[in-house]
């Protein structure tokens, strides 16, 4: 590893003005378990830092606070583990605590941030299908203030964001989902832990009855970035919670909203197979639970 200055800020503020200070060559670092790992390797995506700004001591990007009124907001700087476990996102974000849950190991959940996940922007990250399917929205502090963005365009590529230099991902604020929701996240891997993900597929359901009123899809590692399912979410949306009704917007998954590439870890072609098989059976446990049977 070279060597880079090392600055440790207690608030936002302090660390929006180091960033700026430090110009282009400054990287904020949260867990550090991709950063550190990357300059190791010096395989950063960006020049390598010469500046690195903790946010370790910014105890604001920590916390995490859910009301039914405004919904769920939790600071970049909350460990996997903190959303994992946190009470309200086990009751009312099923797929969010399911996504953070199965995040390397428990020493990686207690250091990963989820800022630090959605900042590094892999096609495969753990927590970003469950975030596109609650619609979460991205608060982004700068030197300019504050601005926010729907998490889906905040993904620009393979390690890309949005966030211009000097920008900080401040808190994911989360709507509160409908009555009647279901919701689930799965990842497909071949070891079950420390490994990452050659598909994760998140699936939200509203039902009224026996019809789907409102239906979100996330895919992720089948495009260079986690995306949503269009295709599929317009063949539920209106149609019976049925097998039938699933087994139709599985396929459009794998044909029409993945465009995956094969290279060491699978093929595309196992991954569309694993999208369709994983879908259909991820939208019957989603309405199982929206209908309180799972
Ligand atoms: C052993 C191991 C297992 C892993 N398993 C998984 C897994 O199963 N699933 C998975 O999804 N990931 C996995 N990862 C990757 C990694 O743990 C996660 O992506 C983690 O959430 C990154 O968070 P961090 O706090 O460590 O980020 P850091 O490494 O500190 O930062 C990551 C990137 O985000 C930027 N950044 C961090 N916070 C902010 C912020 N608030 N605003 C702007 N930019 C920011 C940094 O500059 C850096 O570019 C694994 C990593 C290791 C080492």
């Amino acid at each position: 590893m070279r060597t880079f200055e090392y600055r440790t800020p207690e608030t936002i503020d302090e660390a929006i003005s180091l960033l700026k200070e430090a110009g282009g060559s400054a990287r904020p670092l949260a867990g550090g378990t991709d950063l550190v790992v990357q300059m190791k390797e010096r395989a950063t995506r960006f020049p390598y830092p010469e500046t690195i700004v903790s946010l370790d001591r910014v105890a604001e990007l920590r916390t995490i606070d859910f009301s039914d009124s405004d919904g769920l907001r939790i600071g970049s700087g909350a460990t996997m583990s903190d959303v994992a476990t946190h009470p309200a996102i086990q009751e009312r974000y099923t797929a969010l605590a399911e996504g953070a849950g199965v995040v390397g190991s428990l020493q990686t959940m207690n250091m990963a941030t989820i800022g630090g996940n959605v900042c590094n922007a892999a096609p495969s990250a753990d927590s970003a299908p469950p975030l596109l399917v609650y619609e979460a929205e991205a608060v982004i502090a700068g030197p300019n203030g504050r601005r926010s963005l729907p998490i889906a365009e905040l993904f620009r590529g393979p390690g890309e964001t949005a966030l211009e230099s000097g920008e900080l991902l401040a808190e994911l604020r989360l709507p509160v989902p409908p009555a009647g929701t279901g919701a689930v996240y799965e990842r497909n891997t071949p070891r079950k832990q420390m490994d990452i993900a050659v598909v994760g597929v998140g699936v939200s359901l509203t039902l009224s009855g026996d019809t789907i009123g409102r239906a979100r899809v996330a895919l992720g590692a089948v495009a260079p970035t986690p995306r949503r399912a269009q295709a599929a979410e317009a063949a539920l949306e209106g149609q019976p919670a049925n097998d039938e009704t699933f087994a139709k917007a599985a396929e459009a998954a794998a044909t029409d909203d993945c465009s995956p590439i094969t290279d060491i870890r699978a093929s595309a072609e196992y991954r569309r197979h694993l999208v369709k098989v994983m879908t259909a059976r991820l939208l019957a446990q989603a309405a199982n639970r929206a209908k309180g049977t799972s």
